[in-house]
């Protein structure tokens, strides 16, 4: 962790509860510390919190995703839809699997693709086999509606739900709509292990196929083998990975579970006083609220509008130094080397809104640790740069990005 000058206020904290503490050391003392009944007891916890048949604990969320299309059996190199601005590990997950991403735009005020740009990339770059929904900062994502425009049934549907868990759609909580959803409990995630991932399902199929890949495959976990009468017989039916979780991860997963709705509590309140403090002034764009379901703030992304004359890079330069830290989700996918090259300049093509969006946004600091009063010096340092900037009267770069319209 970096660290920090005193009276800085970093743009992530990790918060490990101390009843996660004494869980860890209790299955560091218990003689089986890996993938065994600890596991099996987080996976139950995490089904019951999303109202899922079936949960899956993995090593991390991008292996979730790449086992998941795995999992969906398509024909090698066959192309999976997915948003330009998202973290470049999901796109990875698309590749590791043997598929071709394709990148969908993304709309200027949710920053995730919409019915529109779906459409147009389909247009553009032929059906799709697949289609990976992120749920961009927490909000929840139409995912039924993507899928129609994709042409896609939700069974040809993986949800990246790295930001997701306490995000409900109109009546239910993400985990259950398409094929599969996936989630991260990385370190600056809602739910905090450190490493870790989950893969939930309301499909047995998926979920029986699922259990042995995240484990070379073999049909039987080896703590079952070493139970007392176990046998130490297996068997390999199919291709795997190795990418389980730990009950070390586990216990401290299952602790933290128990914080987690008064965190999201936090989270929201902390977002309200942001919107609150941020939105009246014409030279930001705050984020949008949903018009149903709950949004699970991850992130609190800001727009510096384009009519604002101060560029993204500056603001952030220096707001670390008055001591606020800030981040940028993401650097679009298609700006990267790599995938530059896997893309081509076809691949790369029909993603304007997000190479503008790229410009404009910043992560404020977000996490159950932070305090009102940091909140509002984050918004009075804010506000003091951008009042600096002139504020041109021409219009905005794209005429969607008119404050206020959804
Ligand atoms: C963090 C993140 C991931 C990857 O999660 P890991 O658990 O670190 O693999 C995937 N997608 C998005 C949108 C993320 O923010």
């Amino acid at each position: 962790m970096t660290v920090m000058a005193p009276g800085t206020i970093p743009f992530a904290v990790t918060d490990i509860c101390p009843e996660a503490v004494t869980a860890a050391v209790d299955v560091l003392q218990s003689g089986w510390v890996t993938t065994g009944p600890g596991v099996e007891a987080f996976e139950q916890d995490f089904a019951a919190f999303v109202h899922a048949d079936h949960a899956i604990a993995v090593s991390s969320c991008t292996a979730a995703i790449e086992m998941s299309l795995r999992a969906l059996n398509l024909p090698a190199g066959s192309a999976v839809l997915t948003s330009a601005l998202t973290f470049c590990g999901a796109v990875g997950a698309i590749v590791h699997a043997g598929l071709r991403p394709v990148l969908v735009d993304v709309n200027p005020l949710t920053l995730m693709p919409d019915a529109v740009t779906t459409a147009q990339a389909v247009a553009r770059h032929g059906q799709a086999s697949a289609m990976v929904v992120v749920h961009y900062a927490g909000q929840p994502a139409p995912v039924q509606e993507l899928a129609e425009a994709a042409g896609l049934g939700l069974s040809h549907v993986v949800e990246d739900a790295a930001h997701a868990l306490g995000t409900w759609t109109a009546d239910k909580p993400v985990g259950t709509t398409s094929a599969t959803t996936c989630f991260s409990f990385y370190a600056t995630k809602n739910l905090p292990i450190g490493e870790g991932g989950m893969i939930t399902t309301n499909d047995g199929d998926l979920a029986a196929r699922l259990r042995p890949m995240r484990l070379h495959g073999m049909t039987r976990d080896a703590w079952r083998r070493y139970l007392p009468g176990g046998s130490w017989r297996y068997t390999v039916e199919e291709e795997g990975l190795k990418a389980n979780l730990t009950d070390l991860q586990a216990a401290i997963g299952r602790a933290q579970l128990k914080k987690f709705p008064a965190w999201q509590l936090r989270r929201a309140s902390l977002a309200d006083r942001y919107t609150e403090a941020l939105s009246q002034d014409p030279r930001l764009i705050t984020p949008g609220i949903p018009l149903s379901g709950t949004h699970a703030w991850h992130l609190y992304v800001v727009q510096i509008h384009p009519r604002t004359k101060i560029h993204r890079d500056e603001v952030i330069d220096r707001l670390t130094k008055a001591g606020v830290g800030a981040s940028v989700h993401f650097i679009p996918v298609h700006h990267q080397p790599f995938f530059r090259r896997l893309l081509g300049p076809t691949g790369c093509s029909g993603l304007e809104t997000t190479n503008i969006v790229f410009e404009q946004i910043l992560s404020l600091p977000l996490h159950p640790l932070l305090t009102d009063a940091e909140v509002d010096r984050v918004c009075a340092t804010l506000l003091d740069i951008v009042r600096s900037a002139e504020v041109t009267l021409a219009p905005a770069a794209s005429p969607a990005l008119v404050k206020g319209r959804l």
